[in-house]
């Protein structure tokens, strides 16, 4: 099948990694060259790792990577498309553009899916003169080694698409599996508002970094605690994913803890940006709380 992905970033290199490694043609799209070679770079070195882990051979990697192309054009990387994926920013209106001009130039045949964490389906749907074609194909990170596909079904996505996503998904190795679309859907309706809760509960002086992420891993055998999870995710996701659980659901228990809004604005955006609740050095594996948690 041809697959175009867009945007190169965590979610996004990793989906193009899984359908490739799969046998696909994936078309990897990025408004920025270096997005494209870092995105390249990452899928390459966790093939590494597959490979020293001997589930896979220099020869299926060189494949894989083989069945990779990149694109900076949109228009141009979707033309052949049968199926797209979009994992770009999380961010409403660019996504509302990016499914516009999807629509515009993939062809007319093909599915437009959404790794989206919380973006209503319906509303993406609602940009394009599509909407039956339009779900939600949300991969959880890393997205070579976990094996959930959370598949969003919006208010006109047909049977026939929600079929042929779920057989996809478990033709590449994965688990699908199907729900509704309302703010945040399943996964981090529950997820992101204990993520949040644990940034409060930092925010109030309740317990420090480590003793939250200890409380909830040695207690609830969680195998990361949320701040640090909060860190892998990124801020910035973690907040926008707040922001539309509080605007789509209306309540206040969903409102951003402050903290992180002051994170986010502060440029503090978790182990993407090199530090967030903790501090992240290239080549050590070493959890260190971040100094403005230490003073
Ligand atoms: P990221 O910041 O790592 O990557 C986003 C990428 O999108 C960047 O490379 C950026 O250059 C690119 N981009 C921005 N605008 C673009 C455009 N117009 N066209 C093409 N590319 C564009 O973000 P991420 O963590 O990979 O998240 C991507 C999506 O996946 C978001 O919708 C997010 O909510 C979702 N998601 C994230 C996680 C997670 O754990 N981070 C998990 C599940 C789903």
């Amino acid at each position: 099948m041809n697959i175009s992905v867009i945007g190169a970033g965590q979610m996004g290199n990793g989906i193009a990694h899984v359908f490739a490694q799969s046998g696909h043609r994936v078309t990897l799209v990025d408004i920025a060259q270096a997005g494209l070679d870092k995105g390249l770079a990452t899928i390459s070195k966790n093939l590494d790792r597959q490979v020293a882990k001997g589930t896979l051979t220099d020869e299926q990697k060189a494949t894989t990577l083989g069945n990779i192309t990149t694109n900076t054009d949109l228009a141009a990387g979707v033309k052949a498309a049968e199926l797209v994926v979009e994992a770009a920013t999380e961010n409403v209106d660019l996504k509302l553009k990016i499914f516009r001009d999807l629509d515009a130039h993939a062809p007319a045949a093909c599915i437009l899916a959404t790794n989206t964490s919380s973006i209503s389906i319906t509303r993406i749907a609602a940009a394009t003169k599509r909407p039956t074609q339009v779900i939600g194909m949300h991969f959880m990170n890393p997205v070579p080694v976990m094996k959930l596909v959370e598949v969003i079904r919006g208010y006109d996505t047909t049977d026939a698409v929600t079929s042929t996503v779920m057989d996809l998904s478990k033709a590449i190795g994965k688990t699908p599996v199907a729900v509704n679309d309302y703010a945040g859907f399943v996964a981090n309706r529950i997820l992101m508002p204990m993520i949040n809760e644990a940034i409060q509960t930092l925010f109030q002086g309740v317990g420090g970094v480590q003793e939250i992420d200890t409380i909830m891993k040695l207690g609830m055998a969680h195998p990361m605690g949320p701040l640090q999870l909060a860190d892998f995710i990124g801020l910035d996701t973690c907040l926008a994913i707040m922001r539309v659980l509080h605007e789509g659901l209306g309540e206040a228990k969903y409102a951003p803890c402050p903290l992180l809004v002051q994170m986010v604005t502060a440029g503090k955006l978790g182990a993407k940006s090199g530090e967030g609740f903790y501090v992240y050095t290239a080549g050590s594996k070493e959890l260190v709380v971040a100094p403005a948690f230490t003073r």
